[in-house]
């Protein structure tokens, strides 16, 4: 089986989506997701066409399919809340816009935050949202990410997710991304994640699962905590998160590392250092590194 396997890139305005297909050679990766600007902020540029085109003519030649390519909506874009719901639907709608620009079709979302909302309402809002903003204008699907129940998110359960799915119109153009280090922290156990693909398979259905966010945990399960990290360094190990790389029923199905930037040395708060090219290559080898921040460092320091 071929393995689609990538990371987080970076969109920035001078290379944009050239830029994200060079950085995930780099890593050698063959699929990536990235955000249309910065992750935290809403403020996004022009797309230039002709940076579009020699992206494609680059993925063309290394067999990457601009279908399994993934966009991930900012994260202050929160359709659960009532406060800055139209803004989060005119973001959508334009995001929406570029995507269809950049050929890309599928848009990783946070399903929101209730904040002082009750929890019905928020899905009722999330719900009210996504029927705004999905239309049959574009071939555009978003994914539902599965969240790991921080604060107030919403969607930290199979049946929170589906419950959102059900009250959307446009049926195939609503899926679901799940994120390993979220569903631990939400409480399913990952070492029994043959039980919660069926599960998942039962209430939703595989069909839904467009991509799958491979991410390590700093905390123990049901932690509610977010902290994602590196491959292998965390809760949920190697193996099983191995097992969940090639497991047969998420083949075709992106996987996109988003674990965090390595620090220039234990001192060092700052994170320079992407990892992604070290954790593919553990990957690919299916042999974990016990080295693998060491490596890094030393790669990029002779590298800058
Ligand atoms: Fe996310
Ligand atoms: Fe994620
Ligand atoms: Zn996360």
């Amino acid at each position: 089986m071929e393995l689609l396997i990538g990371s987080h890139v970076s969109f920035n305005k001078d290379k944009q989506l050239l830029g994200c297909v060079k950085e995930t050679l780099e890593y050698g990766g063959n699929t990536f997701m990235f955000y249309t600007g910065a992750p935290q902020n809403t403020r996004r540029g022009i797309i230039h066409d002709e940076l579009t085109m020699e992206a494609y003519q680059l993925m063309k030649e290394h067999y990457m399919l601009l279908e399994k390519v993934v966009v991930h909506a900012p994260y202050i874009v929160n359709l659960a809340s009532n406060k800055n719901f139209d803004f989060a639907v005119t973001f959508l709608q334009q995001e929406i816009e570029r995507c269809n620009q950049l050929g890309i079709k599928k848009i990783v979302l946070h399903p929101g935050s209730a904040v002082d909302l009750p929890r019905n309402i928020a899905i009722n809002n999330i719900i009210r949202g996504l029927n705004l903003v999905l239309d049959n204008n574009y071939d555009i699907m978003i994914l539902l990410e599965t969240m790991a129940g921080k604060g107030t998110e919403v969607g930290k359960t199979i049946e929170e997710i589906k419950e959102i799915i059900d009250g959307v119109k446009f049926k195939d153009k609503i899926g679901v991304c799940l994120d390993t280090c979220h569903i631990s922290d939400a409480g399913y156990d990952i070492s029994v994640f043959d039980k919660i693909l069926e599960e998942f398979d039962e209430i939703i259905g595989l069909d839904k699962l467009g991509c799958v966010h491979i991410n390590d945990s700093k905390n123990e399960k049901g932690a509610h905590k977010d902290r994602h990290e590196n491959i292998g360094f965390g809760t949920l190990g190697f193996d099983n998160l191995l097992k969940i790389i090639y497991h047969e029923k998420l083949e075709g199905i992106p996987k996109i590392l988003e674990t965090p930037y390595v620090t220039k040395d234990d001192n060092s708060k700052e994170r320079l250092y992407p990892p992604y090219k070290f954790e593919i290559d553990m990957i690919k080898k299916k042999e974990f590194n016990e080295n693998l921040v060491q490596n890094i460092r030393n790669y990029y320091e002779k590298k800058l």
